[in-house]
């Protein structure tokens, strides 16, 4: 099919082999050809790009990256992953960009690190995923991350994790043996996720940031079809909260893993079309899948280059 415009996709994962070694039970969990996938930042990844008409992929770590790696071993891992990861752009500096992997168990080497990444190694911002060490991020201990991410001018994009240990036990036990990706990507993440977001808007940070930028990946965690009864809600507690006004200020949502024309529609609907961002989730995700979806989008030309590429190069400036 002939193009002429980018397609440029926000989170696509990669694995750095140090930090993977961290996480031993990560090749038992991940099918043999995700984790191949997961290690190719060279010519597999870029033919798979290249057959499914992908232009540039935003590297980002894998879950669940540096967030639940102590302080002591993570400060020094982040600096080795960031670095390798800036020589994987330069390779190939057309088509990657990247979003630094931070060591949010020292939320002030966090900040410099980011600092770092975007400055000197000129990444576009950086992801976390989830709770760090089981800490939710509205904690004003992770606030330094967030100033340092609205100084910079650059998003945070907030992944999912598993869920707490807690509500794993609670409300998903049952289930886990026939259905273990209901922790994941069927429900687990998305509950998980969007209590962040939400814990987020509700603790104040968004008045001590102004300019921060925060995106949601899977059509914003189910968080735009919410926005008004979530809106509603909260008006009841009388705290002069207008939660909607908040989240579509300060969130951008990509559509990683969730091709679907209703939730999309619902998400312009709620959000506008210029928070709204294209993303796989490569290679959890197929790029094929991702692309053939694009095919079929019910927008206009306009439309459809914001969402393609035009809101990514705004957003983080490419
Ligand atoms: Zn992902």
């Amino acid at each position: 099919m002939a193009r002429t415009r980018q397609i440029i996709a926000l989170e696509e994962h990669y694995l750095d082999a140090e930090v993977k070694a961290h996480f031993s039970s990560l090749d038992a969990a991940l099918p043999a050809p995700v984790l191949s996938r997961l290690e190719d930042v060279g010519q597999g990844r870029l033919a798979d790009m290249d057959a499914a008409g992908i232009d540039v992929e935003v590297l980002s770590h894998a879950p669940p990256s540096l967030q639940r790696i102590d302080a002591e071993s993570a400060v020094p891992l982040a600096r080795r992953a960031n670095d390798r990861l800036y020589e994987t752009v330069r390779a190939h500096p057309l088509r990657f960009a990247a979003f630094a992997a931070l060591p949010t168990a020292d939320p002030k080497a966090a900040a410099e690190e980011l600092e770092r990444s975007v400055s000197r190694l000129g990444f576009k911002g950086a992801m976390i995923h989830g709770p760090s060490q089981g800490v939710f991020l509205d904690d004003k201990r992770f606030w330094p991350i967030f100033e340092r991410a609205e100084a910079l001018d650059v998003p945070v994009y907030l992944h999912p994790a598993n869920p707490h240990p807690a509500v794993v036990e609670a409300y998903y036990r049952d289930y886990l043996k026939d259905y273990p990706s209901l922790l994941r990507a069927a429900w687990g993440f998305t509950v998980e996720t969007a209590t962040e977001a939400i814990r987020l808007v509700l603790s104040g940070l968004f008045e001590a940031y102004p300019r921060l930028q925060i995106i949601l990946g899977h059509m914003g965690e189910g968080l735009p079809f919410y926005l008004w009864r979530i809106t509603m809600g909260l008006a009841r507690d009388g705290k002069g909260m207008n939660f909607r006004d908040v989240f579509c200020a300060h969130f951008h949502i990509t559509t990683s893993g969730f091709f679907s024309h209703p939730a999309l529609l619902s998400c312009l609907m709620e959000m506008g079309i210029d928070r709204i961002l294209f993303s796989v989730d490569y290679p959890f995700v197929d790029n094929l899948a991702a692309t053939k979806w694009l095919e079929t989008l019910p927008l206009c030309a306009e439309d459809r280059e914001k969402l393609l590429c035009g809101n990514a190069k705004r957003l983080l400036k490419l």
